[in-house]
């Protein structure tokens, strides 16, 4: 095999992240679309984004538009791919048949592979299996290769179209590869068979095309998870018999559970759609992914993407699985929340308002929006959060869902409801609804009954928030604004029902 060029300066590196759209961009998707990110960009290198699209059984349309989508929302960039071409395209795969045509036809002629009829013609089970591969039987059981080119020639003049195609391997022998991250991976005799290359009607398989087009784009590294480990021989013999110059490869740790068992769609939340639905912060998320495998060589945790960029290296990449622990991520983003920037609070909060059942009756207006997330950026820790636990201050509703507890709590009884009226006459005289002459009207009116102010906040907070804890209410009532808040009262007063006499 011939090496990558060693002569003088590395060339920038050439990396791709290549997404098939059978399914949503999960968060291991996004962790080697991240890390092949951060080297194209610590290296000054090229980032490409190819769509595997040959398995058009499982593929669909939704799948290809959330890829971009989340890959956008990411902020992950990429140089050359479908959207923005590039010189070594196109790059989505089904337009690229013409290559692995003629790339077939040249291992066809050298002998490289031979017709596989043992194949299980029937596309639907084909689109049941997760590796189409899987669709026909292990090279072991399969005596095709021994066919006499008689018989092989009587069998593909038995059926329709061409037959599907294996790539011979010699299986007594192992196979060595490279692996950035693992060193030498050594697969024993036996474990690396024959391989289907393309099925039946022609059509590519995974290994096949990924081969040939990590070739023809001039990959200079090949960056993906743990699980493509046992494709990495595959597509070395298939560089070697194509007589291509083989990318290097890093294969990235697996993603562990916090039971340290494989992450799963069991484990909650995969789809990185989920976590944008969920309210978390692009940023959160990166910092957070990054991690997953990577350290910057100490303790920290938090740190900016440029500090990630200018750190990243294989050097520091583990072999060992990468704990996805959801908790970390929650604590991360709330880290992140506080220091974000306020248009993109106000744009992620808007978002997810617009998505709640109860849209129509909701503050979305972006100054409004923007002063609940400054109220609430030090102690939420995800958007979501923000929006659902904190509906009071957006909702234009008057009468709310005024939670039992907290009226048995703190306004149940008769002093308490006389407290609060009295309070709406002192903060209807305001001229100004802002937190300090809020504050100090109901501080002032306190003092002069000879009590303390808590006994006033303790019912006010549950007539216009509806529950018996909120951030400080001075701030509240001036983020809820003055007639809903005395409206509330009003509600309050009228529509929870009195209680008797003490
Ligand atoms: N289409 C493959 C996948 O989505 C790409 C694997 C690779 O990067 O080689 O897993």
């Amino acid at each position: 095999m011939r090496e990558p060029p060693r002569t003088g300066r590395l060339n920038p590196p050439r990396v791709r992240f290549a997404p098939s759209p059978t399914g949503f961009l999960h968060v291991g998707g996004a962790r080697t679309a991240l890390f092949n990110w951060l080297f194209a960009r610590h290296n000054g290198g090229v980032f490409i984004l190819r769509i595997e699209d040959t398995d058009k059984a499982r593929e669909r349309e939704e799948y290809r538009k959330e890829i971009f989508s989340a890959l956008r929302w990411l902020g992950l960039d990429w140089d050359e791919g479908p959207d923005r071409g590039g010189d070594f395209g196109p790059y989505v795969q089904s337009e690229r048949l013409h290559l692995y045509a003629q790339a077939k036809e040249k291992l066809e002629a050298e002998g490289r592979v031979y017709p596989c009829f043992c194949g299980v013609a029937s596309e639907a089970r084909a689109a049941q299996d997760d590796e189409p591969e899987e669709s026909y039987s292990r090279a072991e059981q399969c005596e095709c290769a021994s066919l006499s080119p008689a018989e092989t020639a009587k069998r593909a003049a038995a059926r329709d179209g061409e037959p599907a195609l294996r790539f011979r391997v010699d299986s007594s022998k192992s196979h060595q590869a490279h692996d950035l991250i693992r060193g030498v991976v050594t697969f024993p005799p036996g474990e690396i068979e024959d391989f289907i290359i393309t099925k039946e009607g022609g059509s590519p398989l995974y290994n096949f095309a990924c081969a040939v087009d990590d070739a023809a784009m001039q990959i200079t590294h090949v960056i993906r998870g743990e699980e493509h480990l046992g494709n990495l021989p595959k597509q070395l013999l298939l560089h070697v018999a194509l007589g291509n110059t083989a990318p290097q490869f890093a294969h990235l740790p697996i993603l562990l559970n916090t039971e340290r068992k494989k992450l799963s769609k069991r484990d909650g939340a995969t789809a990185l759609s989920d976590y944008r639905r969920l309210g978390y912060l692009p940023g959160a998320l990166l910092n957070f992914l990054a991690l997953l495998g990577w350290s910057p060589g100490n303790d920290r945790e938090l740190l900016s993407l440029e500090e990630i960029i200018a750190l990243f290296d294989f050097e520091r990449v583990q072999k060992h699985g990468a704990v996805f622990d959801t908790v970390k991520l929650t604590w991360m983003n709330g880290e992140y929340l506080k220091t974000a920037a306020h248009e993109e609070l106000v744009a992620g909060v808007r978002e997810l308002l617009r998505r709640e059942a109860d849209a129509a009756d909701l503050r979305t207006d972006s100054q409004h929006v923007g002063k609940v997330c400054e109220l609430l950026r030090g102690r939420a820790k995800t958007l979501a959060e923000i929006v659902k636990a904190n509906k009071y201050l957006f909702s234009r509703a008057l009468v709310l869902h005024w939670d039992a507890n907290a009226i048995s709590q703190r306004a149940a009884t008769r002093e308490s409801r006389l407290r609060l009226a009295d309070a709406q006459s002192v903060l209807r005289e305001l001229r100004t609804w802002d937190r300090a002459p809020v504050e100090e009207a109901l501080r002032a009116l306190a003092q002069s009954q000879g009590c303390k102010a808590a006994e006033y906040i303790g019912p006010l907070r549950v007539a216009v928030t509806g529950q018996a804890v909120s951030p400080g209410i001075f701030e509240t009532l001036e983020v809820i604004g003055r007639e809903t808040s005395l409206g509330r009262i009003d509600a309050f007063l009228s529509v929870v029902s009195t209680p008797l006499p003490a």
